[in-house]
C-alpha cells in the first residue's frame, strides 16, 4: 500500500524489528476519497461507466460527509470492557439500526445525493427513501448491519440498499477509527476485529519492511485487519485452498477458492498494483465474479452492497 497516511499501530517497530500491525486504519474522509478517485479511474475503461462514476460520485459524497457531520457518540467504556471480556468486537452492530445519529447521517445523504447523476432505479430508490417512515428505514439498516447481508436483503429491494449501506460505511468508520488500539483484537477468521462485519476483499500488500502480508477490509467499516495469506476467510480452512482468475497467471486481482467449505473471495494483489481499492476494484473486477458463477460451483462469500445487483 503506497499511501502514507495509513496508521499501523504503534506497536509497528519493536527495538527496530519490522512487527505486522494487526490492523491499519485511514481516516475515513481519505478512504473514501480515495475509492471515490480510484473509482473514476476504472470508469474511463469499464462497460460499467455510468455505474462506476455514480458509485464514484457517492464516494465523494461518503468522504465530505465523514468530514461535515457531527462525530458518533464514543463507544462506553462499559462496552469496550464487555466486549473485550466476551472475545466480541467492540462495536454492536445490530444496536445501531435504531441509532438516531445513524437514522439522521441516512437523511443527510439522502438530501445531497439528489444533485449526483444516478441511474433510474438509484433515482427511484433515493426517492422513496427520502419519504420514507422510521419503520422502514430501520428495516433497511438493520439487514444491512445484519451478520449476513447478501441474505437479508431481498433481491427487489437492492438501490434502497446500497443508500443504507453507503451511510452505515460512513458512520462505522469515523465509530471505528475513534476506538483505541487496544480495543481491536482479533475476533475470529474473517470477522472484523471493530465491528464484527464480513470483509469485503483481502488485500496482499508491502508494508514498509514486510512484503507480502494479507489484510481483509471491511464491508462496514474499512478496518483492514492480518489474516493468514493462505486460508479461506469463510471457514478459516487452510487445507483445500486454490487460486482462479479472470485473465493471466500474473492477474493481480484472484478468486481464493475453497473445497472445504464450497466459498471462494476475493484477493487483490496491490504488492503489484499500489492503486488497487478495496471496494472499488472488487466493483472494477465484476468479471471474476460471473467467471466464478458460470464456471464454477462455489459461492461468494463476503459482502459489497455494490455488488448485489450483479
Ligand atoms: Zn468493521
Ligand atoms: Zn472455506
Amino acid at each position: 500500500m503506497a499511501d502514507s497516511s495509513i496508521q499501523p499501530d504503534p506497536s509497528f517497530i519493536t527495538g527496530g524489528i519490522a512487527k505486522t500491525p494487526f490492523t491499519l486504519q485511514q481516516p475515513p474522509a481519505q478512504c473514501f476519497d480515495t475509492r471515490a478517485s480510484r473509482l473514476r479511474f476504472l470508469a474511463q475503461s469499464s462497460e460499467l461507466a455510468p455505474y462506476l462514476d455514480f458509485l464514484a460520485d457517492l464516494a465523494a459524497l461518503q468522504a465530505r460527509l465523514a468530514q461535515e457531520l457531527p462525530a458518533p457518540h464514543p463507544i462506553s467504556s462499559e462496552r469496550l470492557q464487555q466486549a473485550s471480556q466476551a472475545g466480541l468486537p467492540p462495536i454492536d452492530r445490530a444496536a445501531l439500526a435504531d441509532d438516531s445519529q445513524l437514522h439522521a447521517c441516512l437523511r443527510a445523504l439522502c438530501e445531497a445525493a439528489t444533485h449526483i447523476a444516478m441511474p433510474v432505479p438509484a433515482r427511484q430508490a433515493l426517492d422513496a427513501l427520502r419519504s420514507a417512515e422510521a419503520d422502514d428505514v430501520r428495516w433497511l439498516l438493520a439487514n444491512v448491519l445484519s451478520d449476513v447481508p447478501g441474505e437479508a436483503i431481498p433481491q427487489d429491494a437492492i438501490a434502497l440498499h446500497l443508500f443504507a449501506a453507503a451511510v452505515v460505511q460512513v458512520h462505522l468508520a469515523r465509530l471505528a477509527t475513534s476506538l483505541p488500539a487496544e480495543a481491536l483484537q482479533p475476533v475470529a477468521t474473517g470477522v472484523c476485529p471493530a465491528c464484527g462485519g464480513l470483509p469485503v476483499t483481502s488485500s496482499v500488500i508491502g508494508l514498509r519492511d514486510i512484503e507480502n502480508v494479507r489484510y481483509a477490509s471491511c464491508s462496514c467499516c474499512a478496518t483492514q485487519w492480518n489474516e493468514v495469506r493462505i486460508k479461506c476467510l469463510c471457514c478459516g480452512s487452510t487445507k483445500g485452498i486454490s487460486y482462479r482468475s479472470a485473465g493471466t497467471d500474473d492477474a493481480t486481482v484472484k478468486a481464493e477458492v475453497c473445497k472445504e467449505c464450497g466459498h471462494w473471495s476475493k484477493l487483490l494483489y496491490q504488492v503489484r498494483n499500489p492503486s488497487l481499492e478495496p471496494v472499488a476494484d472488487d466493483v472494477g473486477s465484476l468479471g471474476l465474479d460471473l467467471l466464478m458463477r458460470s464456471e464454477t460451483p462455489y459461492r461468494r462469500a463476503g459482502f459489497n452492497p455494490y455488488l448485489l445487483g450483479y
